[in-house]
């Protein structure tokens, strides 16, 4: 398993959910790991898990200064940048009349700042490099509405043509930087409990949600994983500005 050896990537959000799966399958596939997140508590165990080619650093995603010393750590210990995935993310429930402006500017800082950020602080560094690959994580609810998603679905469409804005961008400039997003269907992830957990009758939710999947049930994080190699490695050489439906055929 060899398909991302001795490149140096950077996971968002790689403490839990889809960052921790997409580092343990980035990490069996040869790749040196940084797993980034605010949650040190959860994110120490996934390094431990992972050996020595990874390394915890603590980065809040919405903070630019955090951005480049993470970015610079990153370098400093594994000699490089190729890869970031722009996965680090928060669902909050809300229509547009029930979300608060206080969670709107929230959900916007981290689900569509924060890949702003990351790309901006990696380019320079990719560039010098010789190029790299960029995931952006957005969602199916980045390419459809729900009217319960008022703020959600605002940051993830936004990280679908921002996406592509960074592939034109980088493509033009020649830098070899590919840039492509991955859209989930739903997810078995600790976010997925939490919108369970602020539901009134879980089971019922969960039924819901498996309906909207034409496969008959939702997803894995191995699932995202594997399209995130992809798109990580060179297999992936012409692929650029692409958003990369993982959805069951929920989308369709
Ligand atoms: P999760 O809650 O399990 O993990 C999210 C991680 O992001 C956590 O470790 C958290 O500490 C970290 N994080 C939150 N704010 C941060 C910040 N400011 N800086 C750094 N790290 C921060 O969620 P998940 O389900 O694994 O979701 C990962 C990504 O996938 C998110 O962008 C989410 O929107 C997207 N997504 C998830 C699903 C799903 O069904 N689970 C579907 C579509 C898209």
């Amino acid at each position: 398993m060899s398909r991302l050896a001795g490149k140096v990537a950077l996971v968002t959000g790689g403490a839990s959910g889809l960052g921790s799966a997409i580092c343990a399958a980035f990490a069996a596939e040869g790749a040196f790991v940084a797993v980034a997140d605010v949650n040190e508590t959860d994110g120490r165990p996934v390094v431990k898990s992972l050996g020595s080619t990874a390394r915890f650093i603590h980065l809040d995603v919405t903070d630019s200064e955090n951005w480049n010393a993470g970015v610079a750590e990153t370098v400093a210990a594994f000699g490089g940048l190729d890869i970031l995935v722009n996965n680090a993310g928060i669902t909050i429930i809300g229509s547009i009349e029930a979300l608060s402006l206080e969670d709107w500017n929230k959900t916007l800082h981290v689900d569509l700042t924060g890949p702003f950020l990351g790309c901006k602080a990696v380019i320079p560094v990719m560039k010098a490099n010789n190029g790299g690959s960029i995931i952006n994580i957005s969602s199916t609810a980045g390419l459809r509405a729900s009217e319960h998603l008022a703020g959600y679905n605002a940051a993830k469409a936004g990280v679908t043509l921002m996406t592509q804005s960074v592939a034109l961008h980088c493509a033009k400039q020649r830098y070899n930087i590919r840039a492509n997003s991955i859209h989930p269907g739903i997810i078995r992830t600790p976010m997925l409990e939490k919108v369970l957990a602020q539901s009134p009758d879980a089971p019922a939710m969960m039924d819901v949600w498996i309906s909207q999947h034409p496969v008959g049930h939702i997803g894995e994080p191995s699932d995202v994983a594997n399209m995130a190699i992809y798109l990580a490695s060179d297999e992936s050489k012409f692929v650029t500005g692409a958003a990369c439906v993982v959805d069951g055929g929920s989308s369709i």
